[in-house]
């Protein structure tokens, strides 16, 4: 079996409610490339990958020279040929290569009728749990619903959330407001639902000492972890040396040489792999056995997935023995999918990891096409800006926070072309 062809396609699928963060919002909408690559024997394998448009595709199709003839199964070889250390100083390729891996993985699955967890050493559960992954939020600017932005209106919709899905956990995503706002929220969500757990992500906005005294005013509660409260190994390590809470990062160790080094002078409790940002679904497995070995805990990160790479996460989350923790998906926010049946569907706040051969999720061409098109109508969003603060921009730690006393309904401003 060897590669013959490689296309990417941008769509852009709607979520709920424009999303909060740190840095800015997810302006309405995720935009993702996926990414097909195409077999002798005519077999397609699907990829996927964050962000889209011309660049993303063009970068996509610029791998075609060095994939043509690749058989899908030398997945090492085709680590080395993308993502070779030193040749990536010039052209870093890590997500790149972890769109072509799912795809080679999914060829793999095709081509032996196998699904990719029994080629990654069997699934060890037939579901993965996840927390809710709560964001404060502005109204859809069509329906005005949705807005997140008070104690209660984050409560109301935690709870719409667990009646609906079954999660008992819950992630809140701040770095939004105040952290005196944001500590509120999340004791409010504790007092909603005691018998759950809490994991806190601001996206490493606060300062070092901020973060020790928000750390300290939640250490009674049920936390899974403090995640990314401050920039930096160093900044985390300063944390949890204060803080009765194990940390937990999505940022300052996603390769190697972040791992070695947290290893070597612990600062981060818990991993959350992303088989993105990681290069694939194998290098997190490689990742979550070193965790194993230290006995550092892991779970599986969500960087705002369709249902190719929610099907990645769950074959990872399915064949990971060390995993104990709920994984995060941005996933119950779309009002859609690209996939044939249309979503996935939680169970008591699990998704069952899929038996079909690869992936074992399918392409709807339908909706790819009229999704496809909204992008083209639609054109790109600026992820790192406030479409409700114009000219604003995020400082590490930040003081420039938004105020929870002001309901603005933004336009989400149409910028074609990104
Ligand atoms: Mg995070």
């Amino acid at each position: 079996m060897k590669i013959v062809d490689i296309r990417p396609t941008t769509v852009t699928i709607p979520v709920e409610a424009p999303l909060r963060h740190s840095n800015g919002a997810h302006w309405g909408r995720f935009v993702r490339t996926i990414v097909e690559v195409e077999t002798d024997d005519g077999l397609i394998g699907l990829g996927e990958m964050g962000g889209g448009g011309e660049s993303a595709e063009s970068a996509i199709r610029s791998l075609k020279p060095y994939l043509v003839g690749h058989d899908p199964f030398e997945l090492e070889a085709l680590r080395f040929k993308i993502g070779n250390p030193t040749a990536s100083l010039y052209n870093n390729r890590t997500q790149l290569l972890a769109a072509i891996e799912f795809a080679c993985l999914d060829l793999m699955g095709r081509k032996t009728n196998l699904p990719v967890h029994a080629l990654l050493g069997g699934k060890l559960r037939d579901s993965v749990s996840f927390a809710s992954y709560l964001f404060y939020r502005y109204p859809n600017p069509e329906t005005g619903e949705g807005e997140v932005r008070t104690h209660d209106q984050l409560v109301a919709h935690a709870r719409q959330l667990r009646d609906t899905h079954g999660f008992t956990s819950h992630k809140l995503k701040g770095g939004v407001f105040h952290p005196d706002h944001e500590l509120e929220s999340y004791r409010a969500l504790a007092d909603a639902f005691p018998k759950d757990s809490l994991r806190y992500d601001p996206n490493a906005a606060l300062s070092v000492e901020q973060s020790i005294r928000f750390g300290k005013a939640i250490e009674d509660l049920r936390n899974d972890y403090f995640e990314d409260p401050t920039w930096g190994l160093n900044g985390m390590r300063r944390v949890r040396s204060m803080v009765d809470i194990p940390t937990a990062t999505n940022t300052v160790v996603v390769n190697f040489e972040q791992l070695a080094a947290n290893v070597l002078d612990l600062a981060v409790d818990v991993v959350l792999l992303d088989t993105t940002f990681w290069g694939g679904i194998r290098q997190c497995i490689k990742a979550a056995t070193v965790c194993e070995t230290f006995q550092i805990g892991i779970a599986v990160h969500s960087s705002g997935e369709l249902g190719i790479q929610l099907a990645t996460m769950l074959h990872l989350g399915a064949v990971l023995p060390n995993l104990s923790f709920s994984g995060d998906a941005h996933y119950h926010h779309l009002v859609d999918d690209i996939i044939v049946g249309g979503k996935m569907q939680y169970e008591g706040g699990r998704i069952p990891v899929p038996d079909g051969p690869g992936l074992g999720v399918q392409l709807d061409r339908d909706k790819v096409l009229e999704y496809a098109e909204l992008y083209q109508e639609l054109g790109g969003y600026t992820y790192d800006r406030d479409p409700g603060r114009p000219g604003w921009f995020a400082l590490v730690p930040n003081d420039r926070w938004a105020d929870p006393a002001v309901a603005a309904r933004p336009t989400l401003t149409i910028q074609k072309g990104s």
